[in-house]
């Protein structure tokens, strides 16, 4: 799960790597008040959970309150990379002598930490890494050992920072590995950690993924999670215990099982459609569980014709044709719905459909003749 730059930035906090001092704002107004209360220069900052916020005009220096409000006004309500921009974090500007890299992740191939940290920080590290290898000093960190002093100063002393940061900068690492054991991340990454005017070392972004598998032992980080924008129909599937991704495309597609849905995507796809979601209905699917899932795609207005790609194993392809026929005669569903149906009971499943009578129902015998079907009920590729 990927936090917002504002929530990582307070995690630094609690484990001492010092941030700027800041303020959430979900309007232009509240940014003014922001930028009143810190007092002098500010950055606001777009709040999305993606990177390269920076190129996409989402971070603004603002000199006084006015141009906060300015700058908030412009940026809240943005688009980066499909992140519409609900809220921007207003924090003090800091003055920056250099900028670095510093990244904690797992290296699954060597079952050990891996430590990243460049000089070259502030820019994109991939680019970095591609023009100049040497610049991106990684170092393997024993998760049962942790992170030695001695390695932090290695890297700071490897990845040549300057050697009036390195103490600070060895000391933050130190942290912010902490953090990323203690708190069970997948990712702590600060692009960039600054060197300040003043000596100091500021961790001025963030970029934190927790793994969600550890909840269970960070009962807090539900707060996280509350702050996301969830999208309403998204929040509705999972009442109702639906996988639900909503897509830009136009074919809704229900299928059963993660892997099926996601071939049902690249079939849609490549024979010149596009989805308008994903939507798993699980193993052992019953009509209850389709007839919801057709009444979840009713409320996006984007989906055009629906796809149902059925393998049943557990699930009956009985019971689903029976589900699609309850959820016809219950709901005003307004596309046409391909079927698809396999595996048990999957002839008895096409004798209901047909039996049905309904125009608005087209069966398909493979899963390619269902996609060009459903593509082109869409209204074509
Ligand atoms: P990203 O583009 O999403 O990675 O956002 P960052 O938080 O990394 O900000 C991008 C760049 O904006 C940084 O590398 C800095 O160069 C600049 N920036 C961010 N905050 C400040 C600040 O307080 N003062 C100054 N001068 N520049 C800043
Ligand atoms: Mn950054």
């Amino acid at each position: 799960m990927d936090l917002f730059e504002y929530q990582g930035k307070s995690l630094f906090a609690r484990v001492g790597v010092p941030v700027p001092d800041g303020r959430l704002a979900v309007s232009p107004s509240e940014a003014r008040n922001a930028a009143d209360a810190i007092g002098g220069a500010v950055v606001v900052k777009a709040q999305v959970q993606v990177g390269g916020r920076g190129k996409a005009g989402g971070i603004k220096v603002a000199e006084s309150p006015n141009a906060a409000e300015e700058a908030a006004s412009q940026i809240l309500g943005m688009d980066i990379k499909g992140h519409t921009v609900h809220s921007v974090w207003v924090e003090e500007a800091s003055e920056i002598a250099a900028e670095y890299y510093a990244s904690f992740t797992l290296d699954r191939s060597a079952k050990k930490h891996l430590a990243m940290v460049s000089a070259q920080g502030g820019v994109d590290i991939e680019g970095v890494a591609e023009s100049d290898p040497e610049a991106v000093v990684k170092l393997h960190v024993d998760p049962v050992v942790g992170l030695a002093d001695w390695q932090a100063r290695e890297l700071v002393y490897r990845a040549k920072l300057e050697p009036t940061a390195a103490r600070k900068a060895a000391a933050a690492l130190k942290k912010l590995y902490g953090a990323f054991v203690a708190l069970d991340c997948d990712l702590v990454e600060v692009n960039p950690l600054i060197l300040t005017g003043s000596g100091d070392i500021v961790a001025l972004d963030s970029k934190v993924s927790l793994d969600s598998n550890a909840f269970f032992r960070h009962p807090d980080f539900g707060e996280f999670e509350a702050a996301f924008h969830h999208d309403p129909i998204e929040a509705k599937a999972k009442e109702r215990d639906l996988n639900f991704i909503k897509l830009d495309g136009s074919v809704g597609i229900v299928g059963n099982g993660a892997g099926l849905v996601m071939s049902t995507l690249d079939v849609v796809d490549l024979v010149g459609g596009s989805a308008s979601n994903f939507l798993d209905v699980g193993g052992g699917a019953g009509a209850d569980t389709i007839a919801n899932a057709l009444e979840t795609l009713t409320h996006d207005d984007t989906v055009k014709s629906v796809l149902i790609n059925i393998f049943g194993g557990i699930t009956r392809c009985d019971l689903v044709a029976q589900g699609i026929i309850d959820a016809l005669e219950r709901l005003e569903l307004p596309w046409p719905i391909v079927v698809r149906l396999d595996g048990t009971n999957a002839e008895e499943g096409r004798a209901l459909l047909a039996q049905a009578g309904e125009k608005n129902l087209i069966p398909a015998a493979t899963m390619r003749e269902a996609a060009v079907r459903a593509v082109e009920l869409a209204g074509g590729a």
